[in-house]
């Protein structure tokens, strides 16, 4: 169990360090690490090799040195002896040294003898001479040719392993500094930019935490809270939009109510009579003209009644306008509490109403009227007391339209009035 967790914090880590590396900013940043180091490796390797050469250079003087003083003197002392056998034992041990490639040495009268060890390249760029000498005197001249193969062996192996050591410092320096920079700035930063990717208005987002096993101040720290103060700035912005919009909308909804509603008052006013509270005349018309189409398309009764209050003018003459409308506020009243939910009442002017009633015979209307006339004659009307009214009756005929069943009604009421008044009379039968 912990060997499983052990390893699944390891691929956790790897997974974060892999998803920091491959972000472009730690691929640029690799790139320049890589670069810089490369370079300061081989500014460090060049002077560090020629160094190493100007050392190995001085070597060489040194060992020539040590050649020409305990060497040569021995060499000089066979010279004067003309001891070759000697001379040839002693050219041999210089040429031993590691550094020798090879000598010569010339020796007797004129120098004209010679002796060799090694080999000797005559026309080689580095020689070195020294003259054999014996009691102030010149016995001989050596030539030595320096083994320049070690010097430059030496060199290039000093190359290859200061280039080899240095790429592979340069290496695991670079990938080093990739991975602590990775691991402590660039997760965070790609964390840091998917939280601000995630914002959305109206989304509730935890605020940002940096993933971190000490709490640190600094600038990433200071980066965070930015972050999180902007969301929160954000948030608040949205919150008091949403806020506002909901007053808004509340705000247009009643308005809108209201004016609905002062629309429908509206409405009813145009149609309605300000006195009575019945339909007026213009609302009568709309209402005539939907129960004639609705007769003369599915052949269905409708009645009209005509209701005039009967010498109305005495009243107005006798107890004044004022009572005059009370008379007529009440006579609407009576004829209203009469009507079925069907039925429409209307003022059709002065003292005068209609009454529409679809779905009904010419006799079901008169009996309507009649009761109407009854209630109103008697009925005890302040100040006034009594009253009467007349009544005519018609029903649709088919090819009716408003004015010619309005004119039979109208007839029909002259006629009650006619008559006696305080009546019903029907409209007149229709001629075969
Ligand atoms: P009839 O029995 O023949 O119907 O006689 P009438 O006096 O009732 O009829 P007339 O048409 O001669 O008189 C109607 C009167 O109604 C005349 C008018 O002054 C009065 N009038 C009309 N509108 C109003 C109103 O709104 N208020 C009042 N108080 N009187 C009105
Ligand atoms: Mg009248
Ligand atoms: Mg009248």
């Amino acid at each position: 169990m912990h060997q499983f967790s052990a390893w699944h914090r390891l691929r956790q880590i790897c997974a974060r360090l892999g998803s920091g590396m491959s972000s472009a900013l730690a691929r640029r940043m690799l790139l320049w690490i890589v670069c810089i180091s490369a370079t300061a490796a081989l500014i460090a390797t060049s002077a560090q090799l020629f160094f190493d050469y100007r050392q190995d250079v001085s070597e060489l003087d040194k060992g020539m040195h040590y050649i020409e003083q305990n060497q040569l003197p021995g060499l000089a002392d066979a010279a004067w002896n003309f001891n070759v056998s000697s001379m040839q034992v002693q050219l041999d041990g210089i040429g031993h040294s590691p550094w020798v490639a090879g000598a010569t040495v010339r020796y007797g009268p004129n120098q004209k003898a010679e002796l060799t060890t090694g080999q000797l390249d005559h026309d080689a760029d580095r020689i070195y001479r020294f003259s054999l000498q014996r009691h102030g005197i010149e016995v001989g001249m050596i030539y030595i040719q320096p083994n320049l193969h070690t010097l430059y062996g030496r060199t290039l192996d000093r190359i290859a392993i200061v280039l080899a050591a240095q790429t592979a410092k340069s290496l695991v320096t670079s990938i080093c500094i990739l991975l602590l920079i990775s691991w402590m700035i660039t997760r965070h930063l790609t964390q840091m930019a998917e939280f601000a990717q995630s914002f959305e208005p109206g989304k509730r987002l935890r605020p940002f935490v940096l993933h971190r096993r000490h709490a640190h101040q600094d600038e990433l720290s200071v980066l965070a809270d930015g972050l999180n103060d902007a969301y929160a700035r954000l948030q608040r912005a949205h919150d008091f939009e949403v806020h506002h919009n909901d007053i808004l909308m509340q705000e247009v909804a009643l308005r809108t109510a209201e004016l609905q509603d002062a629309h429908a008052r509206l409405a009813r006013q145009a149609i309605s009579d300000k006195l009575t509270g019945a339909l007026n005349r213009f609302g009568l018309e709309e209402r005539f003209a939907v129960e004639m189409q609705r007769a003369q398309a599915e052949g269905r009764q409708l009645a009209v009644i005509m209701a005039d209050i009967d010498k109305f003018k005495q009243v107005n003459d006798r107890w004044g306008h004022l009572v005059g409308d009370t008379l007529l506020q009440d006579f609407t009243a009576i004829l209203q509490d009469r009507l079925r939910a069907s039925d429409t009442l209307a003022r059709w002017g002065g003292e005068e109403f209609v009454v529409l009633c679809p779905d009904t015979s010419l006799e079901q209307a008169m009996q309507l009227a009649e009761h109407m006339r009854a209630c109103v004659a008697a009925h005890r009307f302040a100040v006034v007391d009594s009253a009467s009214s007349s009544f005519g009756v018609a029903a649709w005929r088919s090819g009716d339209v408003t004015d010619s069943l309005v004119k039979r009604v109208d007839d029909a009421l002259y006629r009650a009035k006619q008559n006696g008044r305080n009546r019903v009379c029907p409209e007149a039968p229709a001629q075969a």
